[in-house]
């Protein structure tokens, strides 16, 4: 990448956005393209044909020579098969060829994509289609088309086509509230995106060394080092040189893609950083997360270092989030999560944010859902941020005003009898830049709500479809409410206080970490799902899956599939991790510490030849000794225990949860314990010393 490029240069340099389109499209096709991104139409094949040709042109003086369609599958993370743009002439020649129907649609052999058996085997077969609506890029010589897809009987089999489906939902119900409180103009709403990504970075020789973090992406192993985040002092701390440049490749590498990365500091633990972009519509947000994730790993191996994305890659120490920022924002420039400065835009806030309490207090059990995967599972209800009880944080001078309206008494800040919906105004409410709650899952951060259980690894689809669609059936039942009120003002008011009052139980403004928050949820009737096994069955639960389904954004079948992926994918992920466990046990640590209890008795017995003491090596040996049979017997019940995994899917979920994970904490308990008395020359790799402070 070069330096010498300026920024404004620079940035988008790697897309065919829309300021390219402009340029290299006639007007006619690029009018299409904007119909077709802002209105819905569908492109006719001339306009595709065009458009592919422009791209292509553009592609190839960029040095691309293949294209790709660059999609979503379930798998969670991005698929691409590339194919050359050659055609050939005869005469052993060639030209570069791609067309409008190559670009709107693609067929990959979808047969080895999770599916959830939505796919029959004599369809395996499915489709990707150009998505209008994100640009297309240069990935490494390839120009990537961002798709959807799906399968031939047109179910989704992607993580795009809900979002988009989401998308629109909220924005038709979003409208119809707007209309109300007369706004006439407002054509579109979007649903915007602000991910903030948490990451370490360690360095690759250390991590080639350890199989837990090759086939897992964490330590399955790995006693408390003598130091780890207790100094407090890496929490936006001076960057290294090292990091550093590191930081400066993948900003570079990332505006080139368009992405708007904006910040970058170190994170709480030794080695963890986070990169936040500028935040936008949640497409591109997604697609960019996508990107910025797959740029990470990257950029950091041509550094020699390994960008690790799991959400706990060492344990004693913080784990990786992802905090979802998500608003809502109209077309003509407004944030409807903003408090206003009139009566009016105020009693249109409340009730835009009367209905997300609602909505997160009646859809809790799905948003956990959205966030239940084995490597979030270290993070919530673990001790650590946040808990798996969702609540909402308001803020004092918001929940100030949410209290005055429910109990209808004095409200003190204003100075008023009470807070009138529609006549008064809000006191100011800060923005929370803060540090004032970091322990809140759902936080109220002045003009959006920062949703912070997401997982490091994760895509932010699934969690900003639910965001999508339960403000879409909130917004729909009170417009459908409202629109048939004869006194609006009245009305409102009601209906604000009435929901405000119904779903208080959601709000909470202490600390997240307190048990006595815990005990309290449980009391208010709030959902403690502390486990993905507990999460998940929740996905499917009948008013989840009539809400997807009322609002067209997942079909039975395809909600269902979905449930199924991520069932089977918490078993796969647990047996992959036991079975390194078992592997590293056997071929590197119990013959470890057998050499050194052996060579701790040989030197005993010479010492003692000489009348020496040798009570040193005799004790260590002997304790080295029982706790060597200590892992091999925990190694041998855990590889036993992996043989009687049941075949059903919900069943083998629970096992694995309640006797595979026990079984390895055991083994994990006796290594970590040999670990700490073994000389450092004999423990097969490095520790956690190395790891974390290696940069
Ligand atoms: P903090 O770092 O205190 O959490 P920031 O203001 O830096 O807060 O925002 C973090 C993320 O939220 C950034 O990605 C930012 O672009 C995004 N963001 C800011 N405003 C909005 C908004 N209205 N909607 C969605 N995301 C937003
Ligand atoms: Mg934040």
């Amino acid at each position: 990448m070069s330096t010498v490029m300026k920024l404004p240069e620079l940035f988008g340099s790697m897309v065919f956005n829309e300021e390219t389109m402009k340029e290299r499209l006639s007007a006619a096709s690029y009018g299409a393209w904007k119909k077709c991104v802002t209105e819905g139409t569908s492109l006719d094949i001339g306009t595709a044909n065009e458009i592919a040709e422009a791209m292509k042109q553009w592609a190839v003086e960029k040095g691309a020579t293949h294209y790709t369609h660059w999609f979503q599958p379930m798998t969670g993370v991005t698929a691409e098969k590339h194919d050359s743009f050659i055609a050939p002439v005869g005469g052993g020649k060639i030209i570069m060829e791609f067309s409008g129907k190559e670009l709107v649609r693609g067929e990959p052999d979808a047969s080895s994509f999770p599916s959830g058996g939505l796919r029959a085997t004599f369809e395996a077969r499915g489709y990707t289609a150009w998505d209008p609506t994100s640009f297309a890029f240069i990935k490494e010589g390839s120009l990537c088309i961002p798709t959807i897809f799906c399968s031939y009987s047109g179910h989704a089999l992607d993580k795009k086509t809900p979002l988009l489906r989401s998308m629109d939902e909220v924005s038709r119900q979003a409208i119809r509230i707007l209309r109300l409180f007369g706004d006439t103009e407002t054509k579109r709403v979007t649903a915007q995106v602000g991910p903030e990504q948490e990451y370490f970075l360690i360095d690759k020789e250390l991590y080639n060394q350890r199989e837990d973090l090759r086939m897992t992406g964490r330590t399955l192993f790995g006693a408390k080092p003598p130091r780890g985040q207790e100094l407090e002092d890496h929490y936006f701390g001076a960057i290294k040189p090292r990091v550093a440049a590191y930081m400066k490749d993948l900003d570079e590498t990332l505006w080139a893609l368009g992405v708007l990365s904006k910040t970058k500091h170190n994170e709480v633990a030794p080695s963890q950083h986070e990169m936040a972009p500028i935040f936008s519509d949640a497409n591109t947000a997604c697609d960019h997360n996508q990107l910025a994730m797959e740029m990470m790993k990257k950029v950091a191996d041509k550094h020699g270092l390994v960008c690790l994305l799991h959400e706990k890659p060492f344990a004693g120490v913080n784990g990786s989030g992802k905090h979802d920022n998500w608003s809502l924002g109209t077309d003509t420039g407004k944030n409807l999560f903003k408090p206003g400065s009139t009566p009016s835009q105020n009693a249109q806030f409340l009730l835009f944010l009367a209905a997300f309490i609602k909505g997160v207090d009646e859809y809790q059990d799905f948003l956990r859902a959205t966030v239940a995967f084995p490597g979030n599972d270290h993070r919530l209800g673990a001790q650590e941020a946040p808990p798996a009880v969702i609540s909402i944080f308001l803020g004092d001078e918001l929940n100030a005003v949410v209290e005055s309206i429910i109990k209808g008494t004095e409200f003190k800040e204003a100075g008023k009898r009470t807070l009138e919906i529609g006549v008064d105004v809000l006191p100011a409410i800060p923005q929370d830049n803060t540090d004032r709650n970091r322990t809140s899952p759902m936080a109220f951060t002045g003009n959006k709500f920062e949703f912070r259980m997401l997982g490091s690894s994760q895509s932010i689809s699934g969690p900003n479809i639910a965001l999508n669609t339960i403000m879409a059936e909130e917004l729909q039942q009170f417009a459908d409410e409202l629109e048939q009120s004869k006194d609006f003002q009245a009305d409102l008011s009601k209906l604000i206080k009435k929901t405000f009052t119904e779903h208080q139980r959601i709000i909470f403004n202490g600390n997240g970490y307190d048990d006595a928050w815990i005990k309290e949820a449980e009391k208010r009737g709030l959902c403690n799902l502390t486990s993905t096994a507990d999460a998940l069955p929740m996905y499917t639960a009948k008013k989840n899956v009539d809400l997807f389904v009322k609002h067209g954004i997942y079909t039975k079948e395809e909600i269902n599939a979905r449930a199924e992926i991520h069932i089977e994918n918490y078993t796969t992920v647990i047996g992959i991790e036991a079975n390194t466990m078992v592997d590293m046990i056997r071929h590197d640590i119990l013959p470890a510490v057998s050499g050194y209890a052996t060579d701790l008795c040989e030197r005993a017995a010479s010492k003692d030849a000489l009348g020496a003491s040798c009570k040193y090596e005799t004790t260590t040996a002997k304790e080295i000794a029982k706790l060597t049979d200590a892992l091999m017997g925990a190694c041998d019940k855990l590889e036993k225990d992996l043989a009687k995994v049941p075949a059903d899917p919900t069943k083998a979920m629970a096992y694995s949860h309640d006797t595979i994970i026990a079984d390895m904490a055991k083994a994990r308990e006796a290594a970590d314990k040999l670990e700490t008395m073994t000389a450092s020359d004999y423990w097969p790799f490095p520790v956690y010393s190395d790891l974390l402070f290696s940069v």
